[in-house]
């Protein structure tokens, strides 16, 4: 029998694996240490919504059984919230996952596919993925820039995606932006399919910044993204949506898995929904963390980017970002440096809880003196 070399597919060998961030128990073996603060994944420090929590303590009892393959009832609560028809609605094991399905359900080798440079790295695995020609254009002083995306369509784009607030620049394009934009690209003869990613929507609170869900009546093809990993504190269980018409939604549901979100994610989806409450209160905790470390870093004298997410990006400068890092880490501060995202000067730091915004800021002066 002669011996078979197993070759990938051409993209596959193109294709770079995600390298997420340091976890906290990977921090605390490697140095020894015992308490390890992690503001490195935009994780909610405050934990989960309570209502999310009970719903998962009821749920304890039914994890033999499969989930429900479609998650049925989630999308009637969210059918019910956005008044919108429950199969203009699709669930995925994180909203990571319905990146990629958005990815292998459309795009081919000769198809295009448009980003802004400094966006979130996973559209670009998708793209890469499929073979397809991924074009990054470039943002305009660390916000997505419209304008010079809409200019690059051609009759080979078949797939935008635009995260808004975007990751992990914090910066956002304001409603009349958007509008704007979707207006021009009605008018054209083949539109491509526009995917905003609204991970870190409940955050955003300029008045100048709109979610693009009431654009989905437009003569588009339109497709919103949201996460119940970012404000709900649901990371850990992995489940988002995506929201967009019957029509596209049914195309990416033949190639879902089956049973892709599990039982307890469904569960407390459910829950985490209806906790205004929670999501009042975080926003109000990110807001004056936030104000917090916009007061220490300016009096440190760093640059840093205006957020409208639970995240800031800090201007450190590339010769001091990888010793910075590991100075915080033998303190036990994990911090997301950029170097994957052509952001060499920066460290994206997560909105903590007081005093580990404190403890932060003075490991900070200590290295900087
Ligand atoms: N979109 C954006 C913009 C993100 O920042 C993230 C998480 N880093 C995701 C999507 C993925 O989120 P999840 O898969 O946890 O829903």
């Amino acid at each position: 029998m002669s011996k078979r070399d197993i070759s990938p597919r051409k993209a596959i060998k193109k294709f770079s694996p995600y390298v997420p961030g340091k976890s906290i128990e990977e921090v605390k073996e490697e140095y020894g240490l015992k308490e390890v603060i992690k503001l490195a994944s935009n994780e909610n420090l405050w934990g989960t919504s309570s209502r999310a929590i009970e719903r998962i303590k009821k749920e304890l009892d039914r994890l033999y059984l499969y989930p429900q393959s479609e998650p049925v009832l989630l999308k009637r609560a969210l059918s019910k919230k956005f008044n919108i028809s429950a199969d203009s609605f699709i669930a995925g094991n994180g909203t990571d996952e319905i990146i990629e399905l958005i990815a292998k359900t459309f795009l081919s080798e000769k198809d295009k596919m448009l980003i802004s440079k400094n966006s979130f790295i996973r559209y670009k695995m998708g793209g890469i993925l499929m073979g397809a020609k991924v074009v990054e254009v470039p943002q305009n002083k660390l916000r997505i820039d419209l304008e010079k995306i809409f200019k690059k369509i051609d009759n080979e784009t078949k797939l935008i995606f635009i995260d808004n607030p975007c990751n992990p620049t914090g910066t956002f394009v304001s409603e009349s932006e958007i509008k704007e934009f979707i207006s021009k690209i009605e008018k054209l003869e083949i539109p491509p399919l526009v995917v905003f990613d609204e991970a870190y929507y409940e955050y955003a609170d300029s008045n100048s910044y709109d979610s693009a869900v009431k654009l989905l009546d437009r003569n588009v093809p339109l497709m919103v993204l949201r996460t119940f990993s970012k404000i709900y504190g649901l990371a850990g269980l992995r489940i988002g949506y995506g929201i967009s018409s019957p029509g596209i939604i049914s195309l990416i549901d033949r190639i879902r898995p089956p049973f892709n979100t599990n039982r307890l994610a469904q569960a407390a989806a459910l829950g985490a929904l209806e906790d205004y409450e929670f999501i009042a209160k975080i926003n109000s905790r990110i807001s004056e963390e936030k104000e917090y470390l916009y007061g220490e870093l300016k009096e440190l004298d760093l640059e840093y980017v205006e957020s409208q997410t639970n995240f800031i990006l800090v201007k450190f400068g590339k010769e001091i970002v990888e010793s910075l890092c590991e100075h915080l880490l033998k303190n036990g501060i994990i911090l997301r440096p950029l170097k994957g995202y052509s952001l060499d000067d920066y460290i994206r730091i997560t909105v903590g809880k007081g005093q580990q915004n404190e403890k932060l800021i003075s490991c900070i002066r200590e290295f900087l003196s």
